[in-house]
C-alpha cells in the first residue's frame, strides 16, 4: 500500500532541485517599477500644471485638489489599459489585518452597444464598497453598513497582472460615513501628521528653523517558511490554522545550525527569483534573501521606505510571494509558530525619522548642534518607550505571537531598549552629570562637544532585545511574521510625538526661566533620562535574571495577548490617541474588541481542528495499529521496545474529553474573560492532546500515520 505521504515524498524527488529557469534577459533596471503609476509616469503623462499640483499634494500630504482628479484618473486608466488592465479596484486594509479589493471594469456600454473604457475622477478619489461584513468592533451597526474608501495619493497606484488580465489597484483609506477609521491605514497617516508636527516644533526650538515636518521610515525584514504544497494539503491543521497542531520532532531539526545562511536550494531560489521579479515590477525594492535558522525557513527584506509605503509594500510582499509559491507547488507559511520545537517567524521593523530636509534624526552627527539634536530625539524615544511600553507590547500581541515572545527565540515580552555600549555610557554620563567620557577624552555635555564616534555596525548586536538601537535606526524585533505593521508604527509615531512635545514644553519653560538653549536642553535631557533610564537594558533578554531584574525595575511583563490587551483601554492610552487625533476612544475600543475577537476566533479554529484531527485521524490510526499488535503473539523483547501504546491511547482519549469539556464553556459577554479562558484553559488542554498524539506518532507504524511528519515537511523540498 502506498500512502498519500509516500506518494508525495516520491513526487518531491522529481520536483526538488529542478529549476524551471527560462532566461528572461531582463535586468532589474528594465523591470523595476514598470507596473507602478509613479513619479516618472506622472511626469510623462500628466499636463505640467496637474503634475505640479499632484506632486505638491503628495510631498506636503495636502488635501487633493478636486479639479484635477478627472485628468489624473484618465491618465491612470490609459496607462493601466496599456498594461492590459480591464478593471480597477480601491485597495484597502480593513481591520481583518489583510487587504481587501472589489474590482470594477472600466467598461461602459454606449447606445450602439459598443464598449467604452472609462474611469472618472470620482471613481479614483472615492469608492463605496459594501462594508457590512468587515469587522468594526462595534463601531458601526450593520444596518448602517456603508463605509467609503478614499484615495491615498502618497502611496502610488499599481497594476497587478496575471496571465489572463490585469487590474489597476488604488491604495485607499477606509472610513465610515461619520468619519471613523475602519482600517489600518487611516491611523497610520494620522500618526504621521502628529509626529511631523511635534518633530518640527522640537527641531525649530533646537535651532533648525527651516524644518517644516518629518516622516517615519520602516525597513521590514520578513521571515517565512516554505513547504511542499502537497504536504500542506494533507495537513488540515496547516490549512485551517496556519500552523501544525501535532507533530513529533524531526530527527534533524535546527540543532546542527546548518540552515542559517546556508546555500539556497535551487527550487527555493527559483521561487525567490520569480517572486522578486514580480515585486520589482511593483516597485518594491527587495534587497536581501537568505536561509533562516530553522529548516525550511527563509527571510526576505526590502530597502527601507517611508513607513506608509513600506507598510503597503509589506502587504504586497506577503500576498505576491504566497501566490508565486503556489505556482512553484510550494506553500508560504507566515504563521509565527508553524512547527513546534524549532524557531518561529518574526518580522523586524527598522524604524527611523527623516525631517523635511532629508536628515535622519537618529543619525548621530558630526557637529555639537547635530549631537544635541540627536541626544534630545533619543531622549524623546527613550521616554516614549518607557512611558508607553505596554502600548508597544500590545502592538505585537496576537495568538500566533504568544508562541514566540519570551520563548528564547524572540525577544521577551518585557519591552526594553538596547542602546549599545557607547551610547549607554553617554546616557549614564548625562544622568550622572559627569564631565568626562569613559575614554577620558571629550566632555559629555549637550551642544558643546562632539560625540565620541559611534560605530554603526557594532559587533555587539544584541538579538535578544525587543527594541534595539542599530546605529541610525531602531529595530523593533517583537513583531510577528504574519502581522500587519501599521499598528506598531502608528503606536510608535504617536508616543514619540507625545515625548517630543513634552521635551519641547520642558525646554521652552527652562528657556523662559532664563536658561540658554544648551543649558535648557542639558537640564531637560538629564531629568528625563534619569526618570526613564530603567527601560534601558543591554544584557541578555532571554535570561532568567532579566525577568527578575525587570520586575524590580517595575517594567511590565505582559506574557500573553489577554494580559497585554487588558491595558489597551487604560486612561493614559485613550488620552494619548485622542490628544493626537490618531484614534478616538470609540475607534480605540473597536480595535480592542477586534483584537480580542480575533484572538478568540483563531484559537477556536485551533480547538476545533485539534478535536477533529485527534478523533478522526490520529485515534483511528492508533487503534488500527493496536488491533494489529493485539492480533500478534508478541515476544517479551518486542513488547519491551513497543512503548506504552495502550496507555497513550487512553491518555489521548482522556485529553480529548478534557478539551471538549473546556471548550463547552460559555463565553458570556466579557471578551477579556473569554479570551483569558482560551489562554488559561484551552491552550494547555490542546497541548495535552498534542503531547499524547505526538508520542503515538513515535509508536504507530509509519505506513498507518495519516499526517505528513516534521522530518518530511521540513527536510524535503
Ligand atoms: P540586519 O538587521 O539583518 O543586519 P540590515 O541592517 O541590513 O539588516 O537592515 C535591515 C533593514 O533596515 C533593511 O530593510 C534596511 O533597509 C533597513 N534600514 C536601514 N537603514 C534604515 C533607516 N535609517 N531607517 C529605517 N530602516 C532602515
Ligand atoms: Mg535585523
Amino acid at each position: 500500500m502506498t500512502t498519500a505521504r509516500q506518494t508525495t515524498n516520491i513526487a518531491i524527488t522529481e520536483r526538488g532541485g529542478v529549476s524551471d529557469y527560462k532566461p528572461e534577459g531582463a535586468q532589474i533596471t528594465d523591470i523595476y517599477g514598470k507596473h507602478v503609476f509613479n513619479d516618472h509616469v506622472m511626469r510623462q503623462r500628466l499636463p505640467k500644471q496637474v503634475y505640479k499640483t499632484i506632486k505638491k499634494t503628495i510631498d506636503n500630504r495636502e488635501p487633493l485638489d478636486a479639479t484635477i482628479a478627472d485628468t489624473v484618473a484618465a491618465a491612470m486608466k490609459d496607462w493601466a489599459v496599456e498594461l492590459g488592465a480591464t478593471h480597477f479596484t480601491h485597495w484597502f486594509q480593513p481591520l481583518t489585518g489583510a487587504t481587501a479589493e472589489k474590482h470594477d471594469a472600466f467598461l461602459v456600454a454606449d447606445e450602439l452597444g459598443n464598449a467604452i473604457l472609462q474611469f472618472s475622477g470620482k471613481e479614483l478619489v472615492q469608492g463605496e464598497p459594501d462594508a457590512s461584513s468587515f469587522p468594526s468592533g462595534g463601531i458601526r451597526a450593520t444596518f448602517e453598513a456603508r463605509g467609503y474608501t478614499a484615495w491615498d495619493p502618497t502611496s502610488p497606484a499599481f497594476v497587478r497582472k496575471t496571465n489572463t488580465g490585469a487590474t489597476l489597484c488604488i491604495p485607499t483609506a477606509f472610513c465610515s460615513y461619520t468619519g471613523e477609521a475602519l482600517d489600518k491605514k487611516t491611523p497610520l497617516l494620522r500618526s504621521e501628521a502628529a509626529m511631523s508636527k511635534a518633530a518640527a516644533r522640537l527641531l525649530n526650538l533646537l535651532g533648525s528653523e527651516e524644518v517644516t515636518g518629518a516622516h517615519s521610515n520602516a525597513g521590514l525584514e520578513q521571515e517565512y517558511f516554505l513547504i511542499d504544497a502537497e504536504y500542506y494539503h494533507q495537513r488540515p491543521d496547516l490549512v485551517a490554522a496556519g500552523r501544525t497542531l501535532f507533530g513529533a520532532p524531526s530527527y534533524k531539526g535546527q540543532s546542527l545550525e546548518d540552515h542559517y545562511f546556508g546555500a539556497i536550494k535551487s527550487r527555493i531560489r527559483t521561487f525567490m527569483e520569480d517572486s522578486e521579479r514580480y515585486l520589482y515590477r511593483l516597485g518594491i525594492p527587495i534587497k536581501t534573501r537568505h536561509n533562516e535558522v530553522a529548516p525550511a525557513q527563509y527571510e526576505v527584506a526590502p530597502i527601507f521606505e517611508a513607513a506608509n509605503i513600506a507598510v503597503d509594500h509589506n502587504m504586497l510582499i506577503m500576498e505576491v510571494m504566497k501566490e508565486v509559491a503556489g505556482k512553484h507547488k510550494l506553500r508560504m507559511i507566515l504563521h509565527e509558530k508553524p512547527f513546534a520545537g524549532i524557531n518561529g517567524s518574526g518580522k523586524h521593523c527598522n524604524w527611523s525619522i527623516t525631517d523635511s530636509l532629508g536628515n535622519n534624526l537618529l543619525e548621530p552627527g558630526h557637529t555639537p548642534h547635530e549631537n544635541m539634536q540627536f541626544l534630545v530625539v533619543l531622549t524623546a524615544i527613550i521616554r516614549a518607550v518607557d512611558k508607553y511600553a505596554k502600548l508597544l507590547r500590545i502592538s505585537v500581541a496576537h495568538a500566533g505571537n504568544d508562541h514566540r515572545l519570551g520563548a528564547n527565540e524572540a525577544p521577551p515580552a518585557i519591552i526594553s531598549i538596547f542602546l549599545g555600549e557607547e551610547l549607554e555610557t553617554i546616557v549614564k554620563q548625562l544622568v550622572a552629570g559627569s564631565k568626562t567620557s569613559s575614554k577620558g577624552a571629550s566632555k559629555i555635555q549637550l551642544g558643546s562637544s562632539v560625540l565620541p564616534h559611534l560605530p554603526k555596525d557594532t559587533t555587539d548586536r544584541n538579538r535578544t532585545s525587543p527594541f534595539a538601537f542599530t546605529g541610525n535606526k531602531f529595530e523593533f524585533r517583537a513583531l510577528g511574521a504574519s502581522q500587519h505593521v501599521s499598528g506598531p508604527v502608528f503606536f510608535l509615531n504617536t508616543m514619540v510625538a507625545d515625548s517630543m512635545d513634552y521635551l519641547s514644553e520642558q525646554i521652552q519653560a527652562a528657556i523662559d526661566g532664563g536658561s540658554t538653549l544648551e543649558q535648557a536642553a542639558d537640564k531637560v535631557v538629564k531629568a528625563t533620562l534619569t526618570k526613564h533610564q530603567r527601560v534601558i537594558f543591554n544584557g541578555d533578554g532571554y535570561s532568567q535574571e532579566w525577568q527578575a531584574e525587570a520586575a524590580k525595575r517595575g517594567l511590565y511583563n505582559l506574557k500573553t495577548t489577554p494580559d497585554a490587551t487588558a491595558h489597551m483601554m487604560d486612561e493614559d492610552i485613550i488620552e494619548l490617541f485622542e490628544h493626537y487625533n490618531v484614534l478616538t476612544k470609540g475607534e480605540l475600543e473597536s480595535r480592542y474588541n477586534i483584537k480580542l475577537e480575533t484572538y478568540i476566533k483563531s484559537l477556536q479554529v485551533e480547538v476545533d481542528a485539534v478535536k477533529d484531527i485527534a478523533k478522526t485521524m490520529i485515534l483511528p490510526a492508533a487503534l488500527k495499529y493496536k488491533a494489529q499488535m493485539d492480533s500478534l503473539n508478541l515476544g517479551p523483547a518486542v513488547k519491551a521496545i513497543s512503548g506504552d501504546l495502550d496507555g497513550q491511547i487512553e491518555a489521548l482519549a482522556k485529553a480529548i474529553a478534557k478539551l471538549e469539556k473546556e471548550a463547552a464553556h460559555e463565553g458570556g459577554h466579557d471578551l477579556g474573560a473569554h479570551a483569558k479562558h482560551f489562554c488559561d484553559k484551552l491552550v494547555p488542554a490542546m497541548l495535552a492532546v498534542r503531547e499524547h498524539a505526538d508520542k503515538l506518532e513515535t509508536l504507530v507504524a509509519d505506513e498507518l500515520w495519516p499526517l505528513p511528519k516534521y522530518r518530511e515537511m521540513l527536510l524535503l523540498s
